[in-house]
């Protein structure tokens, strides 16, 4: 067994590899598993960030008055690390996750980490859990970082402080298989438009969706596809993941206005579909369009590409192929296969970590 060590507060802490944990075992899902360690850094409103250090995982110790508790301002990343046959691990696209921190905390009034020392952090994060990265078939490192105000604060103001942290923890598929999405007419994922936040994101984003989705799975949905809030005609994502919709062989998909998290996955999907020959639209997609699609898929991080069997708006079923031939699967494959080192990444969208 190769061991590596990690240097943390003086004490050598001797880490093996993933040869230790039997990933048969696990039921693993999207459920929280504690790894090893986690990333922190602190940085007083006005400043930057500069030096942050691996911590053991475990709880954090926050005011009452922070900020992030009463008024939400903080913005989450997700990304993963992926075992190759080879046993090497890779980022995929981390600096795209820093860039959209960036953006996000930009728009909350936060300070951010620099492009660099997010990547930094999120590599050092990983190596510090590497036996946490489960072999090829059998799951990833799933990274969350969180940018959040920890100072504490009563009145409307930026919090006087700023956490980066960083967790991760090992997880197979996100659904088992393809999904029943519900249109939802009554309730909205987002503003419209440039105005609000469901182009980042923010922590306050997901809340409240669970009403809706909580319902559609009583229901027997798997999730809920949000229409726009301005005139309830045009689908715009599902709860966590960007849709697209495919007829005569044209994919589109929804165009990122705002309302809609511009995904990292998303946007290679798009570079991998046109590198393919397909033509590729990003556009307004109504609700009728979508239920005379030949195909549906969603894309996201967590979800990776999961093809849809069927869409229900009001008393209307709509039934998409799904399956070995459908275009998602090619998608899926070739987007799986860059990731995972198996299929030569020519736009240099993985980044080594050990
Ligand atoms: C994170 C997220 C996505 C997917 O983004 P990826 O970068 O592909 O993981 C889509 N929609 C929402 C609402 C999200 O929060």
């Amino acid at each position: 067994m190769v061991l590596f060590f990690v240097f943390y507060d003086s004490n050598v802490v001797a880490v093996g590899n993933c040869a230790d944990i039997n990933w048969d075992e696990h039921e693993l899902g999207f459920s929280p598993v504690p790894t090893d360690f986690m990333y922190v850094m602190k940085c007083a409103k006005g400043d930057k960030f500069s030096q942050g250090s691996l911590v053991p995982y475990g709880n954090i110790e926050i005011s009452p008055f922070a900020v992030i508790l009463n008024y939400g301002q903080g913005i989450f990343e997700g990304l993963k690390a992926y075992r190759t046959e080879d046993g090497r691990i890779l980022l995929f696209r981390p600096e795209e996750n820093a860039q959209r921190m960036k953006i996000g905390a930009d728009r909350l009034c936060m300070p951010s980490p620099s492009i660099d020392q997010f990547v930094t952090a999120v590599k050092q994060t990983v190596l510090a859990n590497k036996r946490w990265v489960p072999p090829l078939e059998k799951g990833t490192l799933y990274i969350r970082p969180l940018l959040i105000g920890t100072g504490a604060s009563l009145s409307l103001t930026p919090a006087p402080e700023y956490t980066f942290l960083i967790y991760c923890t090992p997880v197979t598929s996100y659904h088992k298989s393809s999904l029943n999405l519900k249109v939802e007419s009554k309730f909205h994922r987002a503003i419209t438009g440039s105005g609000g936040t469901g182009g980042i994101k923010s922590v306050t984003n997901y809340a409240p969706v669970y009403t809706a989705i909580t319902e559609a799975k009583a229901n027997g949905f798997s999730d809920v596809l949000f229409l726009d809030s301005a005139t309830g005609k045009n689908i715009e994502e599902v709860s966590s993941c960007n849709v697209f919709v495919v007829k005569d062989n044209v994919i589109s998909t929804p165009e990122t206005n705002g309302a809609i998290l511009p995904g990292i996955t998303r946007k290679s999907i798009i570079d991998i579909a046109l590198d393919l020959g397909y033509e590729v639209m990003e556009r307004t997609i109504s609700v009728e369009e979508i239920l005379v699609a030949d195909e549906v898929f969603c894309t996201g991080t967590a979800v990776v590409v999961n093809s849809v069997s069927s869409v229900t708006y009001k008393e209307t079923r709509a039934e998409y192929k799904t399956g070995a031939e459908t275009l998602s699967e090619k998608l899926r494959k070739t987007l799986v296969g860059i990731q995972t080192g198996c299929v030569e990444d020519k736009k240099g969208w993985t980044l080594r970590v050990d």
